[in-house]
């Protein structure tokens, strides 16, 4: 199905469902406190196909039940297994690679929560610390830093990994608030060294994390965002199909102006655009409501 919107911009439509739907959630199928139009009967539709369906945060300020909680109360009832957020991509990527560190979290309780729960020993002693994890913490301070410091310049053992890359979080009416990259960057800044690991979108990490959730081929899903740089670029690099969606970061406009490589399979002014056009005739669906 190909059609144009008021701006001009070329939409590209799926003619067929997928077997997997991976969802990035602010600004795709919500934005601040409130459901897209659209996002509640397309995640309803799928499940009704029988179609995996999973969703996908960077943020890990919360944990799984506040996403199962949110969801819920917006009217998408979901369970703690079809969501992962960095506080479980973090866990998983050190319990796989590193098991017996001792790690430093400049976070919020979340991510301590899930580490401890995980048994991942936390230490606030720079002379133990193995790994620092920078993360968003609205709770930063002066003394943290210094910690960091110590474990990673002064002791010489400690090295650097963040739970997400972004710069900073949307907020709805474009205001936003200082992310993780804010404390990679103050640490790197004192120390001269780089941040070795990132397990958030775009990274691998989190690619593998989905796709062991999925259990189900890259080609045979779709990746859902409304970011270029984060989830259609994790997407491509696995080889999975993928859609950006208008109603968050990215605009008509911007797409104009990309290099084709980076651009996705599909363009979509309305989540539920991606059920395709037979399924919407035989539910008698219509743009402006759902
Ligand atoms: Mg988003």
């Amino acid at each position: 199905m190909k059609n144009e919107t008021s701006s001009g911009a070329k939409m590209r439509t799926p003619d067929k469902l997928y077997e997997g739907y991976v969802f990035d959630l602010d600004g795709t199928i919500y934005l601040g406190d409130e459901l897209l139009p659209g996002a509640r009967r397309m995640v309803e539709k799928l499940r009704e196909h029988g179609k995996r369906v999973v969703f996908l945060s960077n943020n890990p300020t919360k944990g799984l039940k506040d996403y199962v909680e949110k969801l819920t109360r917006l009217g998408l009832p979901t369970p703690e297994e079809d969501i992962v957020n960095t506080v479980v991509t973090a866990t998983e990527y050190l319990l796989r690679n590193h098991p017996g560190a001792t790690v430093y979290p400049i976070s919020e309780q979340p991510l301590k929560d899930a580490l401890s729960e995980a048994g991942i020993r936390m230490s606030e002693n720079p002379e133990e610390i193995d790994i620092v994890i920078a993360s968003y913490d609205r709770g930063f301070e002066y003394r943290k830093l210094q910690i960091a410091f110590d474990a990673i310049w002064f002791h010489g053992r400690a090295w650097l990994m963040t739970t997400n890359p972004d710069r900073y979080c949307p907020f709805p009416g474009g205001r936003g608030e200082p992310d993780a990259a804010a404390i990679v960057g103050a640490i790197e800044g004192c120390t001269g060294g780089k941040c070795r690991v990132n397990v958030g979108k775009p990274d691998p990490v989190m690619l593998e994390t989905i796709k062991g959730m999925l259990g189900l081929d890259a080609k045979d899903c779709v990746m859902t965002g409304d970011r270029l740089y984060t989830e259609i670029r994790m997407a491509k690099g696995a080889g999975m199909p993928s859609a950006v969606v208008l109603t968050g970061e990215t605009k008509a406009e911007d797409l104009e102006n990309e290099s084709p490589d980076n651009l996705p399979d599909y363009v979509l002014d309305r989540i539920d655009k991606l059920i395709p056009e037979d399924i919407w005739s035989e539910s008698g669906w219509k743009e402006d409501d759902g």
